[in-house]
């Protein structure tokens, strides 16, 4: 829950996450939608899917139990290599060092490691592997985070408070605001989408979106593919739609425009209704539930 997000976010879900499925067999046997409309406001949802599949894996393949090595923990879904080595080194005393972004910049900072990208990843890998000899290495991770978290900031490391100083090669070179080399970051782009909203009394129609891909198997308002160009409009079915609002979104490898229009139907014939009031109870994406407060209710 913790990836990309911080912990006041994560707090209340994770005390509610525990509550429902204490423990993993408990989590293998939900249902995904119910596990996603936890999820909800979250966002990342591929973390709860992974979770979900890792837990049914667990669960199957484990007899229960969280496989102890490196090794079988890379395999399950959602666990890269800071989180199996986190696990592997933390739980299990295997010697390995997690590399997370604040391990990573504290050890480019004490070795002086001046390379970028790929080569930057390997050589600090070589170092920590080096650090990684003993089973105490679950505690070194642990410090190497604490010492990038309270003295080795990424702007305004506070070097002159810092115990390690006098090992730190950046700091001796009076490199420590330039180490880690960052590669420059691409613009966003952009794509554009419109979104339509059925309505009927206090009704509306809602989809679900396909189980593999962006936001998986949440729901939605009927809602067009998104393209990197604005294009017209191409609605439904023939009807009044009315333009009530426009509502932007940040992903992670683009931003989105999305157009909304809505309109009134005479049944509910097709497609899945609800209750404007019951749309809660859906695994929502953040940008739907923007929409959203551009319904009249
Ligand atoms: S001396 Fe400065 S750069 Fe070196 S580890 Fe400490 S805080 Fe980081």
């Amino acid at each position: 829950m913790l990836q990309q997000t911080t912990v006041a976010t994560v707090k209340g879900y994770f005390a509610k996450f525990l509550e429902r499925w204490p423990t993993i067999q408990d989590l293998a046997a939900t249902s995904q939608d119910e596990l996603m409309h936890c999820w909800q406001g979250l966002g990342y949802y591929s973390r709860a899917r992974n979770l979900h599949k890792t837990a049914k894996i667990i669960t199957d393949q484990y007899q229960g139990i969280v496989p102890n090595s490196y090794e079988h923990l890379i395999k399950l879904p959602g666990l890269g290599p800071y989180t199996a080595a986190a696990i592997a080194s933390i739980a299990f005393k295997e010697p390995l060092i997690a590399i997370d972004t604040n391990v990573n910049r504290v050890l480019c900072r004490l070795f002086a490691i001046s390379a970028i990208g790929m080569t930057q990843k390997e050589q600090v890998q070589d170092v920590a592997n080096t650090l990684a000899h003993t089973n105490h290495s679950g505690a070194l991770s642990q410090a190497l985070m604490d010492v990038g978290s309270s003295f080795c900031k990424s702007k305004n490391p506070k070097c002159d408070d810092c115990f390690l100083k006098s090992n730190c090669r950046a700091y001796l070179q009076n490199l420590q605001n330039v180490l880690p080399l960052k590669p420059l970051r691409p613009t966003r782009p952009k794509r554009y989408g419109h979104s339509f909203i059925m309505r009927h009394k206090t009704q509306v129609c809602i989809e679900k979106r396909p189980e593999k891909g962006l936001l998986a198997s949440l729901y939605q308002f009927p809602t067009s593919e998104f393209s990197s160009e604005q294009t017209s409009v191409q609605y439904p079915f023939k009807a009044t739609w009315e333009h009530i609002g426009t509502v932007r979104h940040i992903f992670t490898h683009f931003e989105l425009e999305l157009t909304l229009w809505e309109t009134t139907v005479s049944n509910t014939n097709h497609g899945l209704w609800t209750e404007l009031s019951n749309l809660g109870n859906y695994g929502m994406p953040t940008m739907f539930k923007k929409a959203l407060s551009y319904v009249k209710t």
